[in-house]
């Protein structure tokens, strides 16, 4: 975090520094789709769409639980999981006072949550990652939720829907413990799939690395917000590997329908109706 503030003296260079003119710190937000400067109430009322452009800025898990659910009939699960530390991880700062800060952030416990609510009067179990924390990476606890609810989504015969957000994929500070979820959470997977079960995953900005893949691209239906930045590795890494010049929209969710891998592109505002839809159509 910068602790750089804005100076009076003319002889400093120009420098990015944060802007505090008398404007209340948050009131307004920079839509990077259009650049236009939008009222933050306003984006908030609006699913955290831009009332500009429809860019779709980050929502977070409670955002998005209220945007896709019946009012109220949100039932979390496993709420209580929370990461231990096996390696003594230490980077910049120790791993467990990593994880105090991000829960100080974010106010959630874990980079994810699951549970059991209704969807147009649907029941379903469904899971959420916030990339907010630490990237939305899958450590043990992420891991280990999913792999409930999947088994728990098996028993009940209740559809399942997974909205993935997460610009990390393995959380390197839970080293293989973390990787190893990845097969976890696909065997799960497969488990539910043999069972007959319905899974819909929601693929939103951003989806990588070992999220994207493993269980992000497991569903039935694949489904993604518009412009979100679905990949493994980051373009950077790619165009360094390929040795190659990369199409402008490279691991966009746009290129990805194009290509194949995710089979319809839906906006944030008609999420909750396609999705019901979909359970309608699949007899669930
Ligand atoms: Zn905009």
């Amino acid at each position: 975090m910068s602790s750089v503030e804005p100076q009076n003296s003319t002889t400093v260079p120009e420098q990015p520094t944060r802007r505090k003119r008398g404007v209340p710190e948050g009131l307004w937000l920079r839509c990077d789709g259009c650049g236009a400067t939008v009222f933050r109430k306003r984006v908030d009322q609006g699913q955290r769409l831009c009332p500009e452009c429809g860019h779709h800025f980050y929502a977070t898990i409670s955002q998005r639980i209220e945007q896709l659910l019946d009012a109220g009939s949100f039932e979390e699960w496993c709420a209580e999981l929370a990461s231990v530390d096996p390696l003594g991880f230490v980077d910049k700062k120790p791993y467990r006072e990593r994880v105090a800060a991000e829960q100080r952030k974010t106010g959630l416990r874990e980079a994810c949550v699951v549970g059991r609510g209704y969807l147009r009067g649907r029941p379903l179990v469904i899971g959420l990652t916030d990339s907010a924390f630490i990237m939305g990476s899958m450590g043990s606890v992420v891991g280990e939720k999913l792999t409930r609810a999947i088994e728990a989504a098996t028993e009940t015969k209740l559809p399942l829907v997974i909205v993935s957000g997460s610009g990390g994929g393995a959380r390197m500070h839970e080293g293989i413990f973390s990787l190893m979820q990845m097969g976890k959470v696909s065997a799960a997977l497969a488990r539910f799939h043999e069972a007959g079960g319905l899974y819909i995953s929601v693929l939103t900005n951003p989806t990588m690395g070992g999220v994207a893949a493993s269980f992000a691209s497991l569903g039935d239906i694949i489904i993604a917000e518009p412009k979100a930045l679905i990949g493994f590795a980051g373009p950077r890494v790619v165009k360094a590997t390929v040795k190659q010049p990369l199409p402008d929209d490279f691991q966009t969710s746009e290129f990805l329908l194009e290509h194949g891998f995710i089979d319809r592109i839906v906006a944030r505002p008609q999420l909750r109706s396609e999705i019901a839809r979909i359970i309608d159509y699949c007899g669930h």
